[in-house]
């Protein structure tokens, strides 16, 4: 077999270049047969000038009339006069940045060969730095006989390189290898060896636009491969957790009842349902996976505290997992206030604690005498030991990936005995996510928002407005005593800067607003401080409060009706939404102030404007999958999503239900072919064959 022989048994692959190569994730032979090209371009035929179309690409030749060159700010620019065969008018090519020895290499009575757009213009026709070559004599005409593959490529290696080793790397295959890892079936009709050989090397005829598009027969048999791999890959890590043994919660809901005749207000039916749908696979004796969905201010706290007491009847241990340690304080409190009259005991377990407190804590949970656990991720290092934990609640803000998911899960097991685990999300998943990277989780949605909210006043002001805004905010605060939150927004790289940026506004507004109480709350606080702050805020003693995007959001101050995020165009739609939530909790109107302080896009403006008219988060999500594409959308590249060969989860979402259909088939009917597709397609370090 020859796929899994380094690269490096290729003529013209060397030491230095299988390093380059490794960069590209290639290693061995058939890592090249599935490096698939990026798009094509045609350099099968020439093309005169007039008969091209705007925006096409084509190859040119024309004889050199005349050369000129001068010196501009940026370099060398370098112009040509060309005539084409049977042409009398003309055509100009245009170089910049070319080096001298190139510029040496243009005389006239050479011939050019240019690939690129032809311009028209009041001038005539031009070229504005085509690819190119130069030729003595117009024998030395090669045109390839197939389109051209680019690939993607790295420092050092070009697209061309690649294409020459592919095309011996294809020369290796062999009946058996690479093997066919789909049943031919009426939606594969062509096998995985034809695809790959046409993917990599097209023939003059093929259909350019459709091979761009990704939709040629090929391509799709292909992408469908790898749609249904990772749907496997899912599909297996779930299994595999399915087998495992769940202690079976199944309470008489004594402790349920007791909860809701306490409550103030009355459960929306959303909240009831899924509570229910949550007690169901509670009860079963395999772990539950289950992800709630619900946007901001739904109330999901609420399905979390009673789905608990399930746990919590029956004598087991819940966790209840925070993304930062404001949230997991808030979520003590809020559970704190609603257990109060059950007789449960609430744990707070964050790294701002004593040492010797910690330890403390850990013991309880050692012993089963904490019996909810309320934390931040560090609830499951290795020093926190359960004694008979059942129930895993997280609270997501970031997304985790699937395997960040088994791992929890793992963690959290005990004598081979799973804990059951939901995961709560304001965002909602995506149709497209929820049928790929989430399929492995089962859905209860709270598609009800509590009596009473009003839609947020969503609007965009620039900083010419600044004034007008900051008085308004003085007359609110004043009179109405109404608190607002100001966010300056992230620049993801820098944290220094951020804060910095955070430190400056909380200046400005002090001096502006100087009988107003002003606090500030960032990232490289120590989370002592950044809880007093936050306490102040709660207690009403802040009138404003700056802080950046890392650690807000969910956190619920009912009196806040104001929210104002400084350069929102930074920032994704979803978690521009979620921070949008934090306002809007009580009886007022609340208002969410787009703060845009410097020039923004056509495109960043109509994504706000988008934002103002909207307030589904479904279709906020969506339009934000849209535009940022999985990776960016899930907050991690490493989900497996963004990872993929020649699938594109928006593109080939058309496709999603077929692969589903797909994988379905071969696990039923062909398992043995399971792991062979996942080994082919999944990067051994997002696979979950070990779960
Ligand atoms: P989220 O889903 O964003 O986590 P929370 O659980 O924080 O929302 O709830 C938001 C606010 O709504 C809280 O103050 C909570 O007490 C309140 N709340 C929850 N459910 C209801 C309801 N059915 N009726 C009225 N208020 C509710
Ligand atoms: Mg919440």
């Amino acid at each position: 077999m020859h796929h899994d022989e380094s690269i490096t048994t290729l003529p013209g692959v060397g030491g230095k270049m299988a390093e380059k190569l490794q960069l590209l994730g290639i290693r061995t032979i058939c890592d090249l047969w599935f490096h698939l090209p990026i798009r094509y371009e045609n350099h099968t035929k020439i093309t005169p000038s007039a008969a091209a179309n705007p925006n096409e690409n084509v190859i040119i030749l024309g004889l050199i009339t005349s050369v000129s060159s001068r010196a501009t700010r940026n370099g060398t620019m370098l112009e040509c006069q060309l005539r084409e065969n049977g042409s009398c008018s003309p055509i100009k090519a245009v170089f910049w940045h070319l080096y001298p020895n190139q510029i040496r290499e243009f005389k006239t009575g050479k011939y050019l060969l240019c690939y690129g757009q032809v311009n028209r213009d009041t001038f005539g026709c031009s070229m504005s730095h085509p690819d190119y070559e130069i030729l003595s004599n117009i024998s030395e005409i090669s045109l390839p006989d197939h389109l051209t593959p680019i690939y993607s490529t790295t420092k050092g290696i070009t697209s061309e390189k690649i294409q020459k080793i592919a095309d011996k790397a294809l020369q290796l295959m062999s009946a058996q290898d690479p093997e066919e890892l789909l049943p031919a079936g009426e939606n594969i009709t062509i096998s995985l060896q034809d695809a790959l050989k046409k993917i990599h090397h097209p023939p003059i005829d093929a259909d350019l636009n459709q091979l761009q598009e990704h939709t040629s027969p090929e391509q799709r048999r292909l992408i469908l491969e790898e749609l249904t791999a990772n749907t496997l890959s899912v599909y297996t890590a779930r299994t595999a957790v399915k087998k495992h043994a769940a202690i079976p919660l199944i309470s008489k809901g004594i402790l349920q009842q007791a909860l809701l005749s306490s409550l103030k207000f009355t459960p929306t039916g959303a909240q009831m349902r899924v509570t229910r749908e949550i007690c169901n696979d509670l009860a079963g004796n395999t772990p539950m996976l289950r992800l709630l969905q619900g946007d901001v201010g739904s109330g999901k706290t609420l399905v979390a505290a009673l789905t608990a007491l399930c746990a919590l009847e029956c004598g087991y241990q819940v966790a209840l997992m925070a993304p930062t340690e404001i949230l997991a304080t808030q979520h003590y409190t809020k559970l704190n206030e609603l257990f109060g009259n059950l007789g449960i005991s609430v744990t707070l377990l964050v790294g701002k604690l004593k040492a010797r407190e910690k330890k403390t804590i850990q013991e309880q949970i050692a012993l089963g005498n904490a019996k909810l656990v309320i934390g931040t991720h560090a609830l499951f290092q290795d020093q926190v030991v359960f004694k008979n934990l059942a129930y895993v609640i997280i609270d997501e803000q970031h997304r985790f990936g699937v395997e960040q998911r088994y791992k929890l899960l793992m963690k959290g097991s005990c004598n081979a005995v799973y804990p059951h685990q939901l995961v709560m999300t304001a965002t909602p998943i995506p149709r497209t996510l929820a049928m790929t990277s989430y399929a492995d989780l089962n859905v209860s949605t709270i598609d009800e928002l509590p009596p009473g909210r009003k839609p947020i006043t969503t609007k965009i002001i620039t900083s010419n407005a600044r004034d007008k805004l900051l008085q308004r905010i003085h007359e609110v605060c004043t009179q109405k005593h109404w608190q607002v939150y100001w966010v300056c927004s992230l620049i993801e790289e820098s944290e220094v800067l951020d804060c910095a940026a955070a430190e400056k506004e909380c200046n400005e507004l002090s001096n502006a607003l100087p009988d107003l109480s002003i606090g500030l709350v960032h990232g490289r606080m120590t989370a002592h401080d950044k809880q007093a702050v936050m306490d102040k805020f709660k207690n009403g003693e802040v009138d404003v409060l700056v802080a950046t995007t890392v650690i807000e959001v969910g956190v619920d101050v009912p009196n806040a009706n104001i929210i104002i995020i400084e350069d929102p165009e930074r920032l994704g739609l979803a978690q521009l939404h979620q921070l949008r939530g934090r306002v809007g909790r009580g009886q007022e109107q609340a208002f969410c102030i787009l703060f845009t302080t410097g020039p923004i896009s056509t495109q960043g403006r109509e994504r706000l404007e988008f934002l103002s008219n909207n307030h589904n988060g479904l279709k906020i999500a969506e339009k934000d999958l849209e535009i940022r594409g999985p990776g960016e959308y899930l907050g991690t590249k490493q989900t497996g999503v963004a990872a993929m060969k020649i699938a594109d989860l928006l593109r080939d979402q058309y496709l999603v239900p077929e692969a589903n259909r797909l994988a379905q088939d071969i696990a039923t009917n062909r398992p043995d072919l399971v792991p062979k597709l996942i080994a082919r397609w999944i990067n051994s370090n997002e696979a979950f064959t070990h779960a």
